[in-house]
């Protein structure tokens, strides 16, 4: 130890020292030293912070830019890898990243302290599936996973300083989520050191038998290793190839799946061994396995041709199968270089191996679609900026990733909104849901939720669906529920309203309702098309049939009929109609105002104000007029428009809110329009009725800056 170098600072500064003599065997000098004024920035950030090691927390990033600095990714990927946990740990924001590091890379950043913010529970097989895609949406970027797979590896192999419950719901969860991502990347190395670190800390008894099993038979298997090995090597330089061969050492945990899940014994999984040939070009790939198989018996349906048909991963080999001397199975893996890269380094070869991407064409155009997509655009050009606006484009472009409060994921279509995974859950939640959270915070029905995000409902037992869902609803389960739900409830308030107006018509009439006898009303409905009473009512409360004509069809023929007096004719509107009964728009219609009728075919009775100038001109046809009066005892509100000029005043618009409040009413919308020294408001106010607005409006005006204040009707 140096005379200078403080305790604890020590295996920092060597592994500091040991990163950037790594990375300058293949960065520019200049970006290496801008790497090194990160990796100060970085390291003050997290002074005085330390790892459950006792380590200085900065080792942390320093080994996660270690981990990618050996897959030869680039500067803005090493610069996020070494301020990754900077804003989830110290004070500094994304904007100040943004300031001094560029955009891109607090960005990288952001994402990977998003995926951290991801709770994983316990959960089935199929939850994760869900898990990993929704890890892989959020990460619009493929480098956020690179970075984020290379922290949880770092995590994986300093696991001992943590306490035993929490490694082992890490472990699972690296079994579960990390592992299987980054063997869908294609990043085989760190794929395997997840698995074993995994299964070191899942089943710590288990991984220790194994080592000890594997260590003991190991020499053993020396001799038989090196013969078939030269057999394998004389057969290549006989059919004059030029290859490279080696053999392959089994991963523990590979050892442990095939013994539990095909029920071998260690010792029938050891016995078989494991080499790799690599070569030029594929035909050699061919003439190589042919070699082999005249060399050794291949053992029937063992032959896989990944080459023909890759892994979707990109994966590619010729997988066989041998019997050895003495009865010995050999596995070979028979690949070209350049699969041999890929078959490594999956997405990361692109780095790793930038220099020579000439040959890389010839297997992107065999490589599965997934992967094919991210890569092909580095065989177009060698262009970079393409190459990373590719890797940009969402994985799963057509989907939204996003869970319940419980950690249920669900995947809905993009564009998708609370609504629809209202529905999503259960049709009941979706009828009945007014209100939603997401993350947390409350939001508008209507928001297009985002991968991650976490939906929590708010249900109201008379909720009802709101036609306005329709407008934009996207999954067809929500919009085929609602148009339900609305059709059921308009036929049964428009029966209801529709047995109301003809109740009315036959009083004016002077017979009693209750004297209609069933077979008149059969015969009623038959010959009006109705297959019902109750259709027939419910098409005279949407307007199709006027109560009048059906009452005079209803009475007897030939007996007395007075004539409607008109005068006590009115229909009474509770306010309780439902859909049967609306509320013209155009002149917002409260009680206590003068108010006529309008008979809206298929749609129900619309209430106006007497003298509103839209309808003055289609008033001219009697028959579709209705005379209707406000109930005495109406309880719900009803939406009234103001109009008021103000003085432009510090805090005016509060004032006149505060005033709306205090008498009792809502706002449901504001608009304004600046005019210099005044401003025009435009109020949507709830009121009960005319008294209620009349009230509000008064105290409005004791208001000091209002000027003038108006109902708008019509
Ligand atoms: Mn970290």
């Amino acid at each position: 130890m140096q005379a200078r170098s403080l305790p604890n600072s020590s295996p920092t500064i060597s592994g500091a020292e040991l990163l950037f003599h790594e990375l300058s065997g293949y960065l520019r000098p200049e970006d290496v030293s801008d790497l090194q004024n990160v990796y100060l920035f970085s390291q003050s950030a997290h002074s005085g912070q330390y790892r459950k090691s006792g380590e200085p927390y900065i080792s942390h990033p320093l080994a996660v830019a270690s981990i990618l600095g050996k897959l030869h990714l680039d500067t803005q990927t090493l610069t996020a890898a070494l301020l990754h946990d900077v804003m989830e740990d110290t004070h500094v924001s994304k904007s100040e990243i943004s300031n001094r590091f560029g955009e891109t890379v607090a960005e990288l950043v952001d994402g990977v302290s998003k995926l951290d913010k991801i709770e994983f529970q316990t959960h089935a097989d199929a939850q994760a599936e869900n898990f990993r895609k929704m890890l892989l949406a959020m990460a619009r970027d493929v480098r956020v996973i690179l970075i984020k797979l290379a922290d949880r590896l770092h995590n994986m192999r300093t696991l001992e300083a943590i306490r035993p419950e929490k490694r082992r719901r890490t472990a699972r969860e690296t079994m579960e989520i990390y592992a299987p991502i980054a063997n869908r990347l294609g990043l085989n190395n760190i794929y395997q050191e997840l698995q074993e670190l995994s299964f070191h800390n899942l089943f710590p008894t288990r991984y220790r038998v194994l080592t000890k099993a594997t260590k003991a038979v190991r020499g053993n298997r020396r001799e038989t290793l090196k013969e078939i090995l030269d057999a394998i090597k004389q057969c290549f330089h006989e059919a004059g190839l030029d290859t490279k061969v080696s053999g392959r050492e089994k991963q523990l945990y590979s050892i442990y799946k095939k013994m539990v899940e095909k029920h071998l014994t260690f010792s029938e999984i050891f016995d078989i061994y494991g080499f790799r040939v690599v070569v030029k070009d594929i035909p050699s790939c061919y003439v190589a396995l042919g070699a082999l198989h005249s060399l050794y018996n291949p053992v029937p349906g063992k032959f896989k041709d990944y080459i023909a048909i890759p892994k979707e991963n990109g994966y590619q080999s010729l997988h066989s199968t041998l019997l050895g001397p003495y009865g010995t199975p050999i596995e070979v893996q028979i690949r070209t270089t350049e699969m041999h890269r890929i078959a490594e380094a999956g997405v990361a070869s692109h780095w790793l191996y930038k220099s020579s991407d000439a040959d890389l064409n010839d297997i992107h155009m065999r490589t599965h679609q997934w992967l094919q997509s991210l890569l092909e655009s580095l065989s177009d050009s060698d262009d970079s900026l393409e190459f990373l606006e590719h890797l940009k484009v969402d994985l799963f472009p057509g989907e939204v990733y996003v869970s319940t409060p419980q950690g249920k994921i669900l995947t809905l279509p993009k564009d998708s909104t609370a609504v629809d995974f209202a529905y999503a859950i259960h049709t009941d939640i979706g009828n009945c849901c007014v209100a939603v959270k997401i993350n947390g915070e409350n939001a508008s029905l209507r928001t297009k939720l985002r991968s991650g995000d976490r939906i929590e409902i708010v249900t109201a037992s008379h909720a009802k669906p709101n036609p306005a869902w329709l407008t934009y609803v996207v999954t067809s389960k929500a919009r085929s529920h609602i148009r339900h739900f609305l059709k059921t409830m308009q036929f049964e308030e428009s029966a209801e309203f529709g047995k109301r107006l003809l109740n009315q018509a036959l009083l004016s009439f002077n017979v009693d309702p209750q004297t209609i006898s069933a077979a008149q009303w059969e015969k009623l409905a038959r010959e009006s098309g109705a297959k019902s009473k109750k259709e027939l009512l419910a098409d005279m409360g949407l307007g199709k049939h006027l109560p009048a004509v059906v009452a005079r069809r209803l009475t007897t023929p030939g007996e007395a009929i007075s004539m409607p007096s008109g005068a006590n004719n009115a229909i009474v509107i509770l306010g309780t109609e439902g859909m049967a009964v609306q509320f013209a728009k155009c002149c917002h219609p409260i009680p206590g105002d003068p108010i006529v009728g309008f008979i809206k075919k298929n749609q129900g009775l619309v209430i106006h104000v007497h003298d509103c100038s839209f309808i003055a001109k289609s008033r001219k046809n009697p028959n579709n007029w209705m005379d209707v009066t406000w109930s005495q005892d109406i309880t719900r509100l009803f939406e009234a428009n103001i109009k008021m000029v103000v003085a432009n005043q510090r805090g005016v618009l509060a004032r006149v809110a505060t005033g709306i409040a205090e008498s009792g009413s809502n706002i449901d919308n504001i608009a304004m329009e600046g005019d210099g020294d005044y401003t025009t408001m435009h109020f949507t106010l709830q009121v009960s009725n005319r008294q209620h607005l009349a009230q509000l409006m008064r105290g409005l005006r004791h208001i000091r800056e209002v000027t003038r204040i108006t109902r708008v009707s019509g």
